[in-house]
């Protein structure tokens, strides 16, 4: 357990008190000598620890710790953070690909803010029309047609974490932005091909639609301001 996944889950009112104790055993395991970390790992020897107790030493590490637990209004940039250390443990080996998947998939289902998590529900779509041929919807990753589903996973796990680290249109990837002007339009994001054109700008052909993959990296390569 790492605390961008305790934090969510706090925010969510799903953390138990074992989540907390295994996140400071794993604190420990990393070489944190804070006697409040080590106190709420102790509670790992009992079977049923005391939650009131649990968030008693719990507050006094994040005190000793100086760590800052979201509040309720910024759930989307705390489950972004959630997302964004998925995609480092996946990056890391820690988390497989398909248990990466599962967990955004989930973090999906929950609701459709953030709407970034559509990249991760496109994948989804893909892989499910790969496995279950012949395709029959849209496809959003084909130029990646070739990778294998954890290579895709990867593929977009990376994408995901440099999308969190620069400021995007809302609705964001259910847009069109011209690469031209970066004017937004919202229109039908199920089609791969705009036939308008460009509201800001006028230019022809140049929107270009967020949910697909390709589409992102040119988008993300606009700009030295995205160069991450
Ligand atoms: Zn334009």
């Amino acid at each position: 357990m790492r605390f961008p996944e305790l934090a969510f889950l706090r925010l969510e009112h799903r953390a138990r008190p074992c989540d907390h104790v295994d996140w400071a055993l794993a604190l420990l395991s990393e070489g944190c000598a804070n006697p409040a970390v080590f106190e709420l790992a102790s509670f790992g020897l009992d079977s049923d620890p005391d939650a009131q107790a649990v968030e008693r030493i719990f507050q006094a590490c994040v005190r000793e710790l100086n760590l800052s637990l979201p509040t309720d209004q910024e759930w989307v940039s705390c489950l972004l953070a959630y997302g964004v250390d998925v995609c480092e443990r996946l990056e890391d080996g820690l988390l497989s690909p398909t248990a990466a998947r599962d967990i955004f998939w989930n973090l999906f289902e929950d609701g459709n803010e953030p709407h970034l998590l559509w990249i991760w529900a496109d994948l989804a779509s893909d892989l499910f029309q790969r496995e279950h041929p012949p395709a029959r919807g849209v496809v959003f990753n084909a130029g990646l047609a070739d990778s294998s589903a954890d290579e895709l996973t990867l593929a977009i796990a990376d994408q995901f974490v440099r999308l969190c680290r620069i400021a995007l249109p809302d609705i964001f990837p259910r847009v069109w932005i011209c690469l031209e002007c970066e004017a937004v339009d919202t229109e039908d994001t199920e089609v791969s091909q705009a036939v308008r054109a460009c509201p800001g700008c006028g230019a022809g052909a140049a929107l270009s639609n967020m949910r697909y993959m390709e589409c992102r990296e040119r988008f993300l390569s606009m700009g030295s301001e995205r160069h991450v």
